[in-house]
């Protein structure tokens, strides 16, 4: 049974994304792993597809890392990453044999205080540099220092290097290098790798390198997964890394974007101004939960003989005035009960939405002509988990 709104994921293309990215990497790198940021969509059953796809886990928190213990992925199936990681969790992805990507000299002086539990323990060590000056323009943080990592250019990276190499029970494994940018480019790609095959120099026990997420999928006229891992690859090999060391990419938006698509319905209309304004039982907050201003790719319902209306302004049913997503000119008049599928809405939707005014929608998997609903959508029972009231 289908109620809009919900979240429509098309399997095909999910498979399609990981398919196409796996086979880019592995033909020029065959010692090639996907850890898949749960963050950027934490639905369970696309968390435990990825697990039985072989894809690894790269949790940022512990709620995140139980997730995947929860889902079922191998504990050396697991990269923890991120500044918050929770010192039990920690210890435990070290211990289990996990990937963890230290952060900060505090996750090293909890590892000193704990050298009983760390005897042949493997670390990697994330990196921080200036990628604005190497690439202007093209950061999140611009001229601001990025906040993830150990700073290269302040000593801080050496000086970790310098810590770890003197405790014997302790080995640095690997280099991480996410950082989020605007662009996405080529040009980050090589600027990171090469600074990250620059920090490996003096790594003797290197098994891995982590280029981090944040790359674009299969969107139209942006690099493709080919590109990136000709980049990529390409700058390994100019600094001679070994094709025993593993290549780690962490992506999120470019498998799960493009496979979801939201579905909501029209309830009403009014003309105001000489603007038709369209109401759905959908809302701006599960599509754009930080109600940035993007442009979305969506369908309409056939328009066979309808007139045509010069603005129609597609809303939401909040009370948020600016609940709106689409502004369509010269279309087929929209109707009571029209379907609208906004598309591309996997990345940063499902696991951001809020609840407010209504609960988390229904999401379906479309597997071949088949649908399964994979989530119920909540109602008042899922909001009042945990709260008491006064009677
Ligand atoms: C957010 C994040 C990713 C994934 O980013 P996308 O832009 O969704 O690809 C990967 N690695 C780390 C450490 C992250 O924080």
């Amino acid at each position: 049974m289908l109620n809009t709104p919900y979240y429509l994921l098309d399997l095909e293309k999910l498979k399609h994304n990981l398919c196409s990215m796996r086979n880019a990497f592995e033909r020029l790198w065959p010692n090639f792993k996907i850890g898949y940021s749960f963050k950027t969509n934490n639905l369970p059953w696309l968390i435990s597809w990825f697990r039985a796809q072989g894809v690894y886990a790269e949790v940022v928190s512990t709620p995140e890392y139980q997730l995947a213990q929860f889902t079922g992925y191998d504990n050396d199936h697991i990269i923890l990453n991120g500044p918050h990681k929770g010192n039990e969790t920690l210890l435990k992805v070290i211990k289990d044999g996990g990937i963890v990507n230290l952060d900060s000299f505090e996750e090293i002086r909890f590892l000193m205080d704990n050298l009983e539990e760390t005897k042949n323990a493997k670390v990697g060590l994330r990196i921080n540099f200036d990628l604005e000056k190497e690439c202007p323009n093209e950061t999140i943080t611009g001229e601001e220092p990025g906040r993830f990592g150990f700073n290269i250019e302040n000593g801080d990276f050496e000086k970790a290097v310098g810590i770890l190499k003197r405790c014997q029970s302790i080995k640095i494994t690997g280099i991480h290098g996410h950082h989020s940018t605007r662009t996405k480019s080529l040009k980050i790609f090589s600027s990171i790798t090469n600074a990250i095959c620059k920090a490996a120099q003096n790594i003797e026990n290197l098994e891995y390198i982590d280029l981090g997420g944040c790359i674009f999928g299969d969107k139209p006229g942006a690099p493709s997964f080919d590109e990136y891992a000709e980049t990529i690859t390409g700058v390994m090999k100019k600094h001679n890394i070994s094709q025993d060391v593993t290549l780690i990419m962490e992506p999120g938006a470019a498998l799960v974007a493009s496979p979801f698509s939201y579905v909501c319905k029209v309830i009403t209309t009014k003309d105001i101004k000489g603007t038709r304004l369209v109401f759905t039982d959908g809302s701006k907050k599960h599509i754009a939960p930080q109600m940035n201003n993007i442009s979305f790719a969506y369908n309409l319902p056939e328009m066979n003989n309808r007139q045509t209306i010069n603005r129609q302004i597609i809303s939401g049913y909040s009370c948020i005035e600016m609940d709106r997503f689409i502004d369509i000119k010269e279309e087929g008049e929209l109707l009571k009960d029209d379907i609208i599928e906004i598309m591309n809405c996997g990345a940063y939707t499902i696991s951001l939405a809020p609840l407010f005014i209504e609960y988390f929608p229904q999401v379906v998997v479309k597997n071949n002509e088949e649908l399964i609903t994979v989530r119920e959508a909540w109602g008042l029972k899922e909001f009042l988990q945990k709260n008491i009231i006064i009677k």
